[in-house]
């Protein structure tokens, strides 16, 4: 996976309802998790590359994992969107450290290869990948639904059926507003 195929794939992953997925879908979501620490072949051969190296099992990923894995992505890719050092409180970070065990292997030529679990990995690649503040410009959280998606020029909800929540939402809040001025006026 390209870096753009990475980041389509963690917003992929952080918007799906996991209790109620499909046999079909699992299959796809654990292929493309492989998928996601493999590098092309022009990629492995370019010098001061980053590989990661979970273990080939020869299984599919454990279906039971993916909710932890999905936990930690929202939280991490929530924090990467707000604006700098905002979720901080009090200046601790509300994100709790995450412990994460690797071996690393440095290969002549400027070339780093991290070997671990899935896991481990998966967090320490998603790590450098919302570290690149670039890569997220589009990526935008869906205030009223909380659904992760890639933004088109100005778009600010996920879909019609936000925008178009949020348009009442609005028109209601208004005039709820006018009716408490009234009533306000009244009394006086
Ligand atoms: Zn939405």
């Amino acid at each position: 996976m390209n870096t753009t195929e990475q980041l389509q794939f963690i917003v992929d992953l952080a918007n799906k309802d996991l209790a109620n997925i499909r046999e079909g879908d699992l299959i796809n979501l654990q292929d493309d998790f492989e998928r996601f620490f493999e590098m092309s072949d022009k990629e492995r051969m370019t010098p001061g590359t980053i590989h990661y190296n979970p273990p080939k099992t020869g299984q599919r990923y454990p279906a039971k994992n993916f909710p932890a894995i999905q936990t930690e992505l929202k939280t991490l890719l929530r924090n990467a969107l707000l604006p700098a050092w905002t979720a901080l409180v009090d200046g601790e970070s509300t994100v709790k450290p995450t412990d994460i065990k690797f071996q690393r292997i440095f290969i002549p030529g400027g070339t780093i290869v991290y070997v671990g679990n899935h896991r481990d990995l998966f967090s320490l690649k998603l790590g450098y990948l919302l570290q690149n503040p670039k890569l997220l410009t589009n990526v935008r959280q869906c205030e009223p639904c909380g659904k992760f998606f890639f933004r088109v020029r100005r778009q600010k909800y996920c879909s019609r059926q936000c925008t178009l929540r949020t348009n009442k939402k609005a028109y209601l809040d208004s005039l709820r507003e006018k009716a408490n001025l009234k009533k306000k006026r009244g009394r006086k």
